[in-house]
């Protein structure tokens, strides 16, 4: 008999890796059944807030048995919310005008995720954690099993519409091979915790719950966002070979990043502080592409002082020994709103007062950064660079630029991450001295698409080639000038796109420390000319969706090579 053609589902790959298996859907919460008389409504009240409490517990163990540090902080935010008095009170409400249990524990989850629906963006994204709660506590006062992942006794590839983040924090990473969900975002719990348990995942992939209906076998891209299935044994088979050959170059002795034939291209990592660098084995590594400065002013009423600053650059500075660290001046505003600058709220966050510009109305507080960056880097063996966020012209890049210089910091540059900066990036380069190009907010700005909005997946995709257009003027430039052009923002972690990025002229990778092994690997499935040809091939595609197709079938050609 011959088995039925493969359907290739696209989706947003959020978490790297490829793995095939059989599938396994997530069952769904109970439904909710049709509401009943209440004749006690103390009574009633103390199911329902039984049934909340019970939710609480549930949680709340199961955080003490969490695999991962943020599957544990997951777990306990959602114990949180279970355990909120308003919540309590919304149920209460609702049982004395008369609503059972089930009916007033679902409508007061109902109208939380409501308000958070309305608030849009990171909110919005929120709104399964609260169908997930309501589930759970339904079941719970209808004295039903809690809703959760199926455990078959076989490792098997999960499908789910949304994946709640207390299923996906307590999955068994020996048991599940893969995650595959209907909806989801590229911030959700899903994607975060998929990358922190190493599972590739493939989120927003419509259709996969039909798809996956009639059981089989499926193939998950977690790299590439897609999703075949059903496919044969044999095929599986192949896709778990791959990855397991992808595994063993990927944990080949960590070298310096370079292509087949040798050309260089540095391996950086991203930090928030000298905290994110514990246990990084820098072997191999450039150092740091980025240091965002930003979390160590966040939540504060008061700006840190010149003293409290100066310490924690000079921590994250002896911790990458005598290699290079690329700090980045605070970069405030939009989405990452910082109390102590108090600045006045504005129509549009992303489009005014944010990164650079925030020195226009606060010259002091940049002043005191680069004094601080400037006495750390003064008794340190590490390479100390500066660059500022959110630059949109010349004139901008060239302000900075001589500032740090007055600091004693010569080797000053800017981010790329407005489409006017990187159509004037020879110009820029006159005065600076590199260039780092941050992929999120250049898609933000160059598709016109709130980086912080769920639904856009497609126009906020590093493969657009208009943002591949814009990388490659700013790399040429760099070339012209003899000097680094770097990616430091996701798509530096995408080892499909690294050997287009080094194909483009790109000299400079920075990423999380996790996705370092991929990214080598890939580089070095290349030389420099099929990197060049390859990226050709990927700046002709019309939309993401065939570049990311073009750069696959070569990796793939390479991988079983
Ligand atoms: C970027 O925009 O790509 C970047 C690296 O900066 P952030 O994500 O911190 O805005
Ligand atoms: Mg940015």
């Amino acid at each position: 008999m011959r088995e039925p053609a493969a359907a290739e589902l696209r989706g947003l790959g959020v978490s790297p890796g490829a793995a095939a298996g059989p599938v396994e859907v997530m069952a769904p919460p109970p439904e909710l059944p049709p509401p009943r008389p209440v004749a006690d409504a103390a009574e009633e009240a103390r199911l329902a807030l039984r049934a909340l409490e019970a939710v609480e517990a549930e949680l709340e163990e199961r955080a003490l048995a969490a695999p991962t540090p943020e599957a544990r902080d997951i777990l306990q935010a959602q114990a949180a919310i279970a355990g909120d008095p308003m919540l309590a009170a919304g149920v209460r409400g609702r049982v004395e005008q008369g609503a059972d249990a089930a009916h007033a524990l679902h409508g007061a989850f109902d109208e939380q995720a409501r308000l958070l629906l309305a608030a849009g963006g990171r909110f919005a994204e929120r709104v399964a954690d609260l169908a997930d709660l309501s589930g759970r506590a339904v079941a719970a006062a209808l004295g039903r099993p809690m809703p959760g992942v199926p455990s078959p006794g076989r490792p098997f590839v999960l499908v789910a519409d949304d994946l709640s983040p207390a299923d996906t924090a307590a999955l068994d990473t020996a048991a599940v091979l893969a995650l595959v969900t209907e909806r989801g975002g590229p911030t959700g719990h899903t994607a975060i915790l998929a990358r922190s348990l190493g599972l590739p995942a493939v989120v927003g992939c419509r259709g996969i719950l039909d798809a996956a209906a009639s059981g089989g076998l499926a193939a998950v891209d977690g790299t590439g966002g897609a999703v075949r299935t059903p496919v044969t044994e044999a095929e599986a088979a192949e896709v778990n070979a791959a990855a397991a050959r992808r595994a063993a170059e990927e944990s080949a002795p960590a070298a310096p990043g370079r292509t087949a034939d040798g050309r260089g291209v540095d391996l950086m990592v991203n930090i928030g502080s000298a905290a994110d660098l514990d246990g990084v084995d820098l072997t191999g590594v450039a150092g740091v592409g980025l240091f965002r400065t930003e979390f160590l002013f966040l939540g504060r009423y008061e700006e840190p002082g010149l003293d409290e600053q100066a310490a924690a650059y000079a921590k994250a500075f002896a911790a990458a020994g005598d290699r290079t660290v690329v700090v980045r001046t605070l970069d405030a505003g939009a989405d990452k709103p910082l109390p102590f600058l108090r600045l006045p709220d504005e129509p549009n966050p992303a489009l005014g007062v944010r990164g650079l510009r925030v020195a226009r109305e606060r010259p002091d507080v940049l002043e005191t950064q680069l004094a601080a960056i400037a006495r750390a880097a003064a008794g340190t063996p590490a390479r100390v660079a500066v660059m500022a966020p959110m630059v949109a012209t010349p004139e901008e890049a060239d302000g900075f630029v001589a500032r740090a210089r007055a600091h004693g910091l010569p080797a000053a540059g800017v981010m790329i991450e407005v489409p006017s900066a990187a159509l004037r990036a020879a110009r820029i380069l006159r005065e600076a001295q590199f260039l780092s190009i941050g992929t999120n907010d250049l898609s933000q700005y160059a598709l016109a698409a709130d980086r912080q909005h769920s639904g856009f997946p497609e126009l906020l995709d590093p493969w657009q080639p208009a943002v591949l257009d814009l990388i490659a003027r700013c790399a040429e430039a760099g070339g012209a000038a003899g000097k680094s052009v770097g990616v430091c923002g996701e798509a530096a972690a995408d080892p499909l796109l690294a050997p287009v990025l080094a194909g483009l002229g790109v000299t400079r990778l920075s990423m999380s420390p996790r996705a370092l092994p991929a990214v080598r690997a890939a580089l070095l499935r290349f030389t420099f000319a099929e990197c060049a040809d390859l990226a050709e091939r990927v700046l002709a595609a019309d939309g993401p969706a065939e570049a990311r197709e073009i750069a696959r079938t070569r990796h793939n050609e390479r991988g079983r090579s």
